[in-house]
């Protein structure tokens, strides 16, 4: 997969074949470290949205119709295809500015989806129901969506984009994607060489790279049954508006305010490393990572001395050099949102304890105290290597605190009574918990979701995604026509 004999220099994917779009359309493939194009991926526009639902249609049908097993090998064909594909981790490592680390977690996340999804495929699509009729055949059936319109960020292009592909057509939809701008390639086109390569039939999987014009025309589309986003709260609320007004199917995978709750019972190192991950990994540049960490006054200088010094000691750089810990900022509005964020607390009465500089959108690794809990580094999803602490006296507060948010994502709880700890944990209003562990979680079995203003619809992996990518359909035959007074 090197650049030299990639496919889809100035593709888009459609009908089975990489080809440039019909109006010409281009984006740029851009190194997010050194700022360098160098590539060039096709950017689709609405018309090629109506011709790419068209063509998704028909062969949508004949997936369906097709037994499991050759969904299901298709699938493990692409996860063989994925996980031989050379370059692919430089790809993401280049598009996404994140260390190899990071861009090898995203193949092997992937390739477990598509193994997951795999699985999927054979599984029963129904019940028999009894019934209060004689005579009367009673079922509820899982039937596909139809087609499913995928619209993902930058952040972690190939898993959350793969996370929705793999099991929508395992179930028997088609999928027609819409990657970030950022990330056309590793997020889109990439992953289209790699169904393509697995043998899948032209159509039930179409990349159409390109902005909010081709994102806003899919969900738009009548014949689209269903949208499924991962991305921004405004965002999902545009689309949950437009989806409503049409009554369509929609999963919203929004952004969140994390927090992580570190006890007074505490190891210290632990919770710093755990607070350290939770906050840095990736430039803070999750939906998942801590935006709020939630600290026992009985532990908080330690843990802040501790915190600050792994924060001090993180390099940050070009993430294709060795022993880099964190990449740079994706790009220069991210970044300039970062910087207004905290100089925005800092005049507010907030103290940095290390970093709060930046090189470029090279950002050192942060740690924030006394931020007034109505700023908006303390309120908002923050998206940068910053780890904002509070420091509380008791965990009643810690637990107000942690709820005082919209937002309702993720938590992590850290304390050396696990029983105490995970009796918190319960009490945090979020979709997903984690005791003694760091935010950043995600496994292909596991409901993977939020509540609030982080998330709407259903969630994905495991079995929520039979949920998520079938209608039910009640079916009821009885042996002769029934019936009736007139
Ligand atoms: P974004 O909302 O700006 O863009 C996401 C996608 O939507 C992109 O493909 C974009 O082109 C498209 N888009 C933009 N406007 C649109 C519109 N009006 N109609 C249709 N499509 C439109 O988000 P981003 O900056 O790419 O990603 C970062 C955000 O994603 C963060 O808020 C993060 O929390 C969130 N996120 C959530 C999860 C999750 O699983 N909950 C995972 C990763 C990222």
């Amino acid at each position: 997969m090197a650049e030299h004999d990639s496919p889809w220099a100035g593709a888009i994917y459609v009908d089975g074949r990489f080809r440039p779009p019909a109006a010409g359309g281009s984006l740029p493939v851009r190194d997010k470290s050194s700022g360098e194009v160098f590539d060039l991926a096709g950017g689709a526009d609405t018309a090629e949205v109506d011709a790419a639902v068209a063509s998704s249609l028909i062969a949508q049908r004949e997936w369906a119709a097709r037994p499991y097993g050759e969904r299901a090998a298709i699938l493990r064909k692409a996860a063989a295809a994925l996980e031989q594909a050379g370059g692919f981790a430089e790809l993401i490592v280049r598009e996404t500015g994140s260390i190899a680390g990071k861009a090898d977690y995203e193949i092997g996340a992937a390739a477990g989806e598509l193994i997951e999804a795999a699985a999927l495929a054979s599984r029963p699509v129904g019940e028999v129901l009894r019934t209060g009729h004689a005579d009367r055949f009673s079922v509820s059936e899982r039937v596909p969506v139809g087609l499913v319109g995928v619209i993902t960020p930058w952040n972690f292009p190939l898993v959350l984009g793969m996370r929705v592909i793999a099991p929508a057509l395992a179930l028997g939809n088609a999928v027609l994607l819409k990657p970030s701008p950022e990330t056309p390639v590793s997020g889109g086109l990439a992953i289209a060489e790699v169904f393509d390569q697995a043998g899948a039939p032209p159509g039930i999987f179409q990349v159409l790279p390109g902005g909010e014009e081709v994102g806003r025309r899919l969900v738009e589309h009548p014949d689209v049954a269903m949208i499924h986003f991962t991305g921004s709260t405004a965002v999902g609320r545009e689309i949950a508006r437009t989806a409503g007004s049409l009554l369509k199917k929609t999963s919203l995978e929004l952004g969140g305010n994390n927090a992580l709750l570190v006890l007074d019972d505490a190891d210290v190192e632990q919770a710093a490393m755990i607070g350290a991950w939770s906050s840095f990994h990736y430039q803070g540049q999750t939906c998942i990572s801590a935006g709020r960490h939630i600290v026992g006054r009985q532990v908080a200088d330690a843990y802040l001395r501790d915190l600050t010094d792994r924060a001090a000691a993180v390099t940050v750089g070009d993430p294709l050099r060795d022993g880099t810990g964190l990449g740079p900022i994706i790009n220069d509005a991210q970044l300039e949102r970062a910087r207004r964020l905290l100089d925005d607390a800092v005049e507010g009465g907030a103290r940095i304890l290390t970093g709060g500089t930046n090189e470029g959108r090279f950002f050192r690794p942060t740690v924030v105290v006394d931020v007034d809990p109505a700023s908006a580094l303390w309120t908002e999803e923050i998206f940068a290597p910053i780890a904002p602490v509070a420091v509380v006296d008791s965990a009643d507060e810690a637990v107000a605190l942690a709820n005082d948010t919209g937002y309702g994502l993720v938590s992590s709880v850290v304390g050396s009574d696990v029983h105490r700890a995970t009796e918190i944990a319960r009490r945090l209003t979020c979709a997903m918990v984690h005791v003694n562990d760091a935010t950043p979680q995600d496994e292909p079995l596991a409901p993977f979701g939020g509540i609030g203003h982080s998330g709407l619809g259903g969630r994905a992996g495991g079995d929520s995604n039979l949920e998520e990518f079938t209608e039910r359909r009640w079916r009821t035959v009885a042996s002769s026509p029934v019936h009736y007074p007139y």
